[in-house]
């Protein structure tokens, strides 16, 4: 048996219900806010994501499917959905339209990651960008319509975290005041956080051994090394959360896999998920577009992950869908009327289905009972069809042209 590749599923109709609905609750909160739809490839040249995300980033380094086109062109599976949105503004001259240019979709992403629950290599999000405004305004709705998304799809045990990672400069300068700090206290960290000092100093916040806990207890920390611009924004941004009433959990060590983030980080976590709790985030990335050849222009959004807002929420209580009508056959010779019958309840606005297996007329009233029809109309070789009241098990004669208003009429 072929089996689907490993880290990706298939989405069946059962599935498919509870995402349609989540679909639904993003267009209308994120469409109300000024948001417009938008798709993009689901391939795009390897450069940009190489540029976009970041040389140095995970994603780039190990996570994407790359693969050559046939014309020694190097193609890559998105792995995420801001690189391509803002490519997407570029090539269109967006930047010509009124500002900010609000953008949000709900496309599928490839990462070649180790799998496990609520980790795939093919995965859904929802994201949402807002480009060309530097407001603080903006990064503080783009955060309330995520906390509105969660809030509305259910998802349980919800939080946020927030922080500031000031410019591209402040950081560089701080990294190498953490490196120099952890190096004067090599002998009280773990192994582990010793031998990547120089790698990624900022994960020593991370350790849970006592000794990088007590060290980092001191360490410097990147919110007090903030310019005087980016405080000012971080303030107001808190300032706007509080007054939308979104509780907010600063913290410093917040940093986000992508390299493109400015000033803004935030990340929802939820925990029901377990290891992998982060539900969604996002930030401002001002430095993006120009980097990928466009006119200077800040902007901020979200990602979130439609499998992992599905596990975060309750499983709703199975809702069968509604079957109006069932045409049962009681012989095969009235199969082309049957037809017929099926064929204009569907056009009269009735979801009908008609017997496809060939069952006994004892099994497709049986059948008609499991799928929750309303009404079965029984079609006999004659023309004649009897309508019966699934409900009250009444059963009445008809013309085959009196069905379908008789059960408009229910
Ligand atoms: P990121 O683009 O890494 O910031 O991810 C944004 C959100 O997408 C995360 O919070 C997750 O909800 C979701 N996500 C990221 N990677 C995966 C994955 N491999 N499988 C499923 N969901 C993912």
């Amino acid at each position: 048996m072929i089996r689907a590749p490993r880290g990706t599923f298939d989405v069946l109709p059962a599935d498919a219900a509870r995402r349609r609905i989540l679909e639904a609750h993003a267009e209308r909160i994120l469409g109300a806010a000024g948001y417009g739809r938008i798709e993009t490839p689901t391939f795009e040249a390897t450069e940009l994501f190489a540029r976009g995300v970041g040389e140095a980033t995970d994603i780039v380094r190990k996570e994407m499917y790359t693969f050559d086109d046939g014309a020694g062109r190097s193609l890559t599976l998105r792995p995420e959905g801001t690189a391509p949105v803002c490519r997407a503004y570029i090539e269109h001259g967006m930047h010509k339209l009124p500002q900010p240019v609000k953008l949000w979709y709900l496309s599928s992403f490839f990462r070649a990651e180790a799998p496990q629950k609520g980790r795939y290599r093919q995965f859904w999000q929802v994201g949402a960008e807002a480009i060309g405004s530097a407001a603080p305004e903006t990064d503080a709705e783009v955060i309330v319509l995520l906390a509105d998304l969660l809030d509305a799809v259910g998802a349980r045990g919800v939080r946020l975290r927030l922080s500031s990672l000031g410019t591209p400069e402040t950081r560089t300068d701080y990294r190498e005041e953490l490196k120099q700090y952890l190096h004067a206290h090599e002998d009280r960290l773990s192994e582990d956080v010793r031998e990547r000092i120089d790698q990624n100093p900022l994960r020593a916040f991370d350790a849970t051994d006592r000794g990088t806990r007590e060290v980092m207890r001191d360490a410097p920390v990147l919110l007090d090394r903030l310019e005087d611009g980016d405080a000012a924004h971080f303030f107001q941004v808190r300032e706007l959360l509080d007054i939308a009433g979104v509780a907010v959990e600063i913290d410093p060590a917040l940093v986000r896999g992508l390299d493109y983030y400015t000033r803004t980080v935030f990340e929802f976590e939820s925990e029901v998920l377990g290891a992998q709790s982060g539900v969604g985030g996002g930030g401002r990335y001002d430095a993006l577009i120009e980097q990928l050849d466009g006119p200077p222009t800040p902007a901020c959004g979200f990602a979130a992950g439609v499998e992992r807002m599905l596990l975060a929420a309750e499983e709703p209580a199975a809702s069968a869908e509604q079957v109006d009508l069932f045409v049962a056959l009681a012989k095969p010779d009235g199969a082309s009327l049957g037809f017929e019958l099926s064929r204009a309840a569907r056009r009269a606005g009735l979801s009908a289905q008609l017997e496809l297996a060939g069952r006994s007329l004892k099994g497709q009233l049986k059948h008609a009972d499991r799928i929750g029809a309303r009404y079965v109309a029984i079609v006999s070789d004659n023309g004649s069809v009897s309508l019966r009241d699934m409900s009250s098990g009444q059963q009445e004669e008809l013309d085959a042209a009196d069905v379908v208003r008789a059960v408009q009429r229910s």
